[in-house]
C-alpha cells in the first residue's frame, strides 16, 4: 500500500462534509469579493463598529474591509485593528521558537526546501537526546517558556517520533538564576493526523495544534501539492483541525501560506475555515497565521510564484484577518523583515524571536544554519533581547505566559472570555510576572533596564484600571505573587 493510503482515512473527512461539499465555496468568495468593490466609507465604518465588539464578521463584511483603498479608510481599519487586538490580549505579544526536529519528507510541495525531491537538501532527523540539547539552549540560554516543535511528513516522523521529541523537549530543566529554564508549553506545526494519533500528541502535553492549508484555491493547491502524496489530498488537510477538535485538542491554529494565490481569496478561505470550526465545535481558531512565501534552498518556485503578497497589500491583509475573526490569537514570524515586523505588531499577538529553522541549529551554531538544512531563509535574525528591548520600547510587554492552557482557560471556555474582554485581564497579570522572571533570569542589564521601568508602567496601569477591570482581589494577589517572583519564586500564575 502506498503512503498516503496508509494515512488517510477517508471516513474521517466523509463525517464532515455536507451533501458531498466541504466548506471552501470558491464561487461564493468570488462573488463576495466581487460585490464589495468599490465600498461605502458608511458601512465600512458600521463593520469596524461591529468587529470592535469581538463579533465574527460575514463573508461580505470581510469581501467589503478587502476591497478597501482609500488611504484615510485604512487609516482607520488600522487603528480598528489595532484596539481590537488590546481590547481583546492588552499590549502583551507573546514570544515563542521554533524548533525543528526532522526535515524528512515524503511530500513535494514546490515551494517548500523539504520537499522530496529536493536532492540538494540535507537530511536528518533529531533524536530525543539531540531535541533535548536544542532545549538546553532554548530554554536554558536564551530563556523560553513556549516552542513550536516542527516536522516534515515521512513514514519515520509519525505521531509517535512527535510525542516522544515533545515529552523529550518537556523533560528538559536547566539551572538558571533563580529557579530553572524550562519549557512549559509546546505546540507544533506537522501534517494533518488521524483521530487516533492526534490523541497521541494530545497524551504527551500538545499545547496548540497548528497546520496550514498553504492555500484554499483548490486549482492552485492541485498544482503544486502532486496527487500521489498526502498533501496532494486538499479535504485530509482542511479538516484537520476538526479532526484535532474530535481528539480533545482544544487549541488549534490555522494559516494559510501568502503568495501561492490570491491573498484576498486566501483571506476569504481563512474565514470560511473559522466560520466552520465555529459552527461544528462552537471554538474558532486560537491563532491564525499569515506567513509570506520566503526563498528557499534549490526552490525556483518560491521566488517567482506570480502572487507575491507586496509590502503594501501587507498591512491590509493582516488588518483583514485581524478583523474578520477578532477572537483569535495572531502571529507574525521571523520571516518579515524587522520593519514590516513593527507595521503589524500591533494587531498581533505572538511573534517569535532569536528562531533558528535549520535542524540542529541551536545547539550547533556553526553548520545549524546552513542553507541546506532549512526550510527557507529567514529575515530578522535579531535575538530575544533584542527583539523584547524593542517591543518595550514601543509599549508591549512579552509574556511568556503559559496560563490559558494549564488553568483549564481553553477552548470553549477561552472563546467567551476573548469575546467579552476578560481575558485580557489575566494575559496582562500574567504578562508581568513571566516578564519579571525573563528579566531577572537572563536580560542584558539594558533590557533589563528598559523592562523594569514597562513593569512600573504596567503595576501603575493596572492601579489605575481599578475597581472596573481589577478588583481589590486581584491587586493584592498580584503584588503578592510579584514580591515573590522577584525574589525568585517561579511560575505564579493566574
Ligand atoms: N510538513 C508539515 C506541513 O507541511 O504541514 C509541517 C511543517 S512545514 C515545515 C510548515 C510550514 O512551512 C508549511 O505549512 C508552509 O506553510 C511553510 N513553508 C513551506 N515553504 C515555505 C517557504 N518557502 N517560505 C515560507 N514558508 C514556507
Ligand atoms: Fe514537506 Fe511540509 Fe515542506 Fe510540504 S511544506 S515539503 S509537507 S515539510
Amino acid at each position: 500500500m502506498d503512503y498516503a493510503a496508509t494515512v488517510i482515512k477517508q471516513a474521517e473527512i466523509d463525517k464532515y462534509l455536507s451533501g458531498g461539499a466541504d466548506f471552501i465555496d470558491d464561487a461564493a468568495i468570488v462573488r463576495a469579493l466581487e460585490s464589495g468593490k468599490n465600498p461605502d466609507p458608511k458601512r465600512v465604518r458600521d463593520i469596524l463598529a461591529k468587529s470592535l465588539s469581538i463579533e465574527t464578521l460575514s463573508m461580505d463584511e470581510t469581501a467589503t474591509l478587502l476591497n478597501v483603498s482609500v488611504p484615510e479608510l485604512l487609516r482607520e481599519m488600522f487603528s480598528a485593528a489595532a484596539q481590537v487586538k488590546r481590547k481583546v490580549y492588552d499590549n502583551r505579544v507573546v514570544t515563542f521558537a521554533p524548533l525543528y526536529c526532522s526535515n524528512l519528507c515524503a511530500n513535494n510541495c514546490a515551494y517548500c526546501g523539504f520537499r522530496s525531491s529536493n536532492t540538494v537538501e540535507k537530511r536528518r532527523m533529531l533524536s530525543a537526546g539531540e531535541v533535548k540539547k536544542e532545549v538546553e539552549i532554548l530554554a536554558g540560554k536564551i530563556g523560553h517558556k513556549r516552542l513550536i516543535m516542527v516536522y516534515g511528513e515521512h513514514p519515520s516522523t509519525g505521531a509517535d517520533y512527535i510525542a516522544e521529541t515533545m515529552q523529550a523537549a518537556y523533560s528538559v530543566k536547566v539551572p538558571v538564576k533563580s529557579g530553572r529554564g524550562e519549557i512549559r508549553r509546546v505546540n507544533i506545526n506537522a501534517a494533518p493526523m488521524s483521530v487516533a494519533d492526534y490523541k497521541k500528541v494530545k497524551a504527551a502535553g500538545l499545547g496548540t495544534f497548528q497546520v496550514f492549508q498553504e492555500t484554499y484555491h483548490r486549482e492552485t493547491y492541485a498544482k503544486l501539492h502532486p496527487a500521489n502524496t498526502v498533501k496532494g489530498n486538499f479535504r485530509w488537510r482542511l479538516y484537520a483541525q476538526h479532526r484535532a477538535q474530535e481528539a480533545g485538542i482544544d487549541d488549534v491554529a490555522i494559516g494559510a501560506l501568502f503568495g501561492l494565490y490570491d491573498w484576498r481569496f486566501e483571506v476569504m478561505g481563512l474565514l470560511s475555515h473559522a466560520h466552520a470550526m465555529e459552527k461544528q465545535f462552537g471554538i474558532g481558531p486560537h491563532t491564525v497565521s499569515f506567513p509570506r512565501i520566503e526563498p528557499a534552498c534549490n526552490t525556483p518556485f518560491a521566488t517567482r510564484t506570480g502572487h507575491e503578497v507586496s509590502d503594501e497589500d501587507f498591512k491590509p491583509l493582516g488588518c483583514g484577518l485581524r478583523l474578520a475573526i477578532p477572537y483569535a490569537g495572531m502571529i507574525v514570524t521571523c520571516r518579515e523583515r524587522p520593519a514590516m515586523i513593527r507595521e503589524v505588531i500591533p494587531m498581533c499577538t505572538q511573534r517569535d524571536a532569536s528562531s533558528r529553522i535549520g535542524i540542529g541549529a541551536y545547539s550547533d551554531r556553526d553548520g545549524g544554519q546552513e542553507t541546506e538544512r532549512q526550510q527557507f531563509m529567514l529575515s530578522d535574525s535579531r535575538s530575544l533581547d533584542e527583539v523584547i528591548r524593542e517591543l518595550a520600547s514601543m509599549g508591549y510587554i512579552t509574556s511568556f505566559c503559559t496560563a490559558g492552557y494549564r488553568c483549564g482557560r481553553t477552548g470553549d471556555h477561552i472563546m467567551k472570555m476573548l469575546r467579552s474582554g476578560r481575558e485580557g485581564r489575566f494575559c496582562k497579570l500574567n504578562a508581568i510576572l513571566t516578564f519579571r522572571e525573563w528579566l531577572d533570569d537572563f536580560a542584558s542589564p539594558e533590557t533589563k533596564r528598559i523592562g523594569d521601568e514597562l513593569i512600573a508602567k504596567e503595576l501603575s496601569e493596572v492601579k489605575t484600571r481599578m475597581p472596573g477591570e481589577f478588583t481589590d482581589e486581584m491587586w493584592t494577589t498580584l503584588n503578592d505573587y510579584y514580591r515573590r517572583v522577584a525574589s525568585g519564586e517561579r511560575d505564579l500564575c493566574f
